[in-house]
């Protein structure tokens, strides 16, 4: 790759943003062991902890909906309203959740050059690949939904009409909950050695290093 490069640049399956690097690889390199794994549906303890930290995270934002200088006018003032907003609410939520996949797609693309799978294994949707993926490629793949959405559901909430305040903040809060399973493997990467390349199947996470 070109060391001229700064800002953004990709090529032979490297990405390069603000001077870092990101690799995967096709094959794991000689050397590697497997170090930890991440198994929602065969690891209770996993599973747990993803599902407190959702419910954690979404019983606080509900907090908010119960003394809040905003009261939500006209949306749900008549029965017919009410109906509208449940079906407008449930197609974005729906919406959101396809997004967010299709966001993990995308980074994988860009960092691996190989094209994403999609599934759903309730209560998970999920984007894989095939791929190793070196830590740092791995922290941007999990955590990019969470944080453009993130941000990006703010601006809206800051933007729109008072009246549909509340639309947009149970989006985020569809947001912040629905992403902890990614929070969650952020926070056992980032502890893993620095070497560590991640396997991910879409609900069973593999990851391997050299320093054993
Ligand atoms: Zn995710």
């Amino acid at each position: 790759m070109d060391d001229s490069c700064f800002l953004f640049c990709y090529a032979n399956h490297e990405m390069k943003i603000i001077g870092f690097t990101m690799q995967s690889f096709k094959n794991l390199p000689d050397g590697y062991a497997l170090i930890r794994e991440i198994d929602a549906f065969k690891n209770k303890h996993d599973f747990t902890r993803i599902n407190l930290y959702a419910f954690i995270v979404f019983g606080a934002m509900m907090l908010m909906l119960i003394k809040t200088p905003f009261e939500i006018p006209h949306l749900t003032d008549t029965w017919f309203d009410m109906v509208l907003f449940s079906i407008l609410i449930s197609i974005a939520i729906l919406i959101y959740m396809v997004l967010h996949e299709v966001v993990h797609g995308i980074f994988i693309y860009l960092t691996s050059g190989e094209k994403p799978s999609f599934g759903i294994k309730l209560p998970y949707a999920f984007a894989a690949s095939p791929v190793y993926f070196d830590k740092r490629s791995y922290i941007v793949i999990a955590l990019a939904p969470i944080v453009l959405f993130g941000i990006m559901l703010c601006w809206f909430n800051i933007i729109v009409p008072t009246e549909w305040f509340w639309f947009v903040y149970i989006l985020q809060i569809i947001n912040l909950s629905g992403s902890m399973g990614d929070v969650y493997v952020f926070g056992i990467v980032l502890r893993l050695p620095s070497d560590t390349l991640a396997y991910d199947t879409g609900t069973q996470m593999q990851f391997y290093s050299k320093k054993v």
